[in-house]
């Protein structure tokens, strides 16, 4: 399974770079590929998710080419 990790997560909350992984969590793209995303937690006790934000949009479940793909497909 693909873990998502990123290489300079920062806390959300008082900004600081994090060093720290927390956990793992479940993502399931395109609703039958599931991967992981690592958790990373602050000093501060932020929570910081790896987004995946580079090919998906936030709070979707679909990458960008799965949506392009359903617009071509009512055009046709
Ligand atoms: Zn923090």
């Amino acid at each position: 399974m693909v873990i998502y990790t990123d290489p300079d997560p920062v806390c959300p909350k008082c900004g600081l770079h994090i060093t720290a992984k927390y956990d793992k969590g479940n993502r399931i793209i395109n609703k039958n590929y599931p991967v992981k995303v690592t958790i990373y937690r602050c000093k501060c006790g932020g929570l910081y998710r790896t987004p995946l934000t580079k090919f998906m949009d936030k709070h979707c479940n679909y990458t960008h080419d799965i949506k392009k793909m359903g617009i071509t497909v009512t055009i046709l």
